[in-house]
Formats: structure tokens, C-alpha cells, sequence
């Protein structure tokens, strides 16, 4: 009876393994041992607040590497399940370096409608719900709203950033609705020259 538990359990082990999403390795969990602990190198040293352009900004990790290849596997790939690793260990992140945070409500930064349609998903959104659940803090989905379609922000130079973006963002029905009474926490995947962040601090 035992020894029959024993395969058993076995077997199942076998069964509930699937390729990591990063090196296809089997493994029991969405990314295999060796690229999580990949992963965690890229995180910045525990207090990663950042001052840039008038802008505080709370960074889990630099955008290269390992770090850079999960981003892409989770938009482009369709892997959306790795937000939640991802928004579990930023959320680790800010509770450690922010003990008494102000009253905040997090805002993803949005997609514009036709683009999320097409990924089947906005990560900022998934991130940030990741993010809530294990910080406590309030998410506010809807605060803002994508209302043109930019270009991929990439591709472009400084001037050009700024200018793509001029009045892409507006008011979401819920803070037109009930303006924010605590300050916003704006929540994206990547931040590079500030350019997104700024435009959308001021619809
Ligand atoms: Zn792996």
C-alpha cells in the first residue's frame, strides 16, 4: 500500500512537471530553479528608490538580461502567468524598503484598447494586480486611460518620445467619477527616459 503511494506520487510528480517558460526544462513551477535564481540576480540592492526628473521612482530591477528575456516572453509570447511572479517579488521589494507607505492607489499604466484586444492582455494591469495582492494596497484598474494609439516608445528618439505620447492618456471613468483623494502609484513594466510616466501623471 505504501509502495503503491510512493509511485504513485511518483507519477504525479511526473505528470504536474512542464517546461519552465524561459529554458523549457521540466519543472513543478512556471520557471525551473536555475533561471529563477537567474531572475532574482537582477534585482537592484533592497532600497531602490530613484530620483529622475522630478520623478520618484521605485525600480525592482535593471532591464537586461534574464530580467529583460521574462518581459519578453510574458508580452510577446503569451505568457501573461509570469506577472505574478514578477508582481510578487516587486511587491516583496516595496514592502522591505517602504515600511510606512503613504495612503496610495496603484494605477496601471493603460494600453490603448485596440492593442491590449490584440496582446489578449495589459501587463501593467497584471503586474499591478500581482502587486496589490501581496501589498494590500488599493488598484485602481480604470484611473487612467489609453485614448491613442503611440508608437512603440522604443523606436523612438527623446523629442520624438515626448511628442508620441502628448495626450495619449486621460482620465479613467473611475477617477473622473471620484478623482483620487491619496497620490498614485503608477505602475509599468519597463521604465527607460520617464517619458511615459511623466505624460501620464498629467491628463
Ligand atoms: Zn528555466
Amino acid at each position: 500500500m505504501t509502495n503503491s503511494l510512493g509511485v504513485l506520487k511518483q507519477m504525479l510528480a511526473v505528470v504536474l512537471q512542464s517546461p519552465c517558460l524561459l529554458c523549457d526544462r521540466a519543472t513543478a513551477h512556471l520557471l525551473c530553479p536555475s533561471c529563477t535564481r537567474q531572475l532574482r540576480q537582477c534585482q537592484l540592492p533592497a532600497n531602490a528608490w530613484i530620483e529622475n526628473n522630478g520623478i520618484s521612482l521605485f525600480v525592482w530591477g535593471d532591464y537586461g538580461g534574464t530580467l529583460k528575456r521574462a518581459i519578453a516572453t510574458l508580452k510577446y509570447n503569451n505568457h501573461p502567468q509570469l506577472a505574478q511572479p514578477l508582481g510578487q517579488w516587486l511587491a516583496q521589494a516595496w514592502l522591505a524598503s517602504t515600511p510606512h507607505p503613504p495612503p496610495l492607489v496603484v494605477v496601471p499604466i493603460p494600453m490603448h484598447p485596440d492593442k491590449q484586444k490584440q496582446r489578449g492582455f495589459n501587463q501593467a494591469e497584471l503586474l499591478a494586480d500581482s502587486f496589490c495582492r501581496y501589498t494590500r494596497l488599493p488598484l485602481q484598474r480604470r484611473g487612467l486611460v489609453r485614448i491613442r494609439s503611440t508608437q512603440a516608445q522604443f523606436s523612438l528618439s527623446l523629442a520624438a518620445r515626448e511628442t508620441n505620447l502628448a495626450d495619449a492618456f486621460d482620465l479613467g471613468t473611475a477617477f473622473q467619477q471620484h478623482p483620487p483623494t491619496q497620490a498614485v502609484l503608477l505602475l509599468d513594466d519597463i521604465y527607460t527616459t520617464g517619458t511615459t510616466a511623466r505624460a501620464a501623471a498629467q491628463p
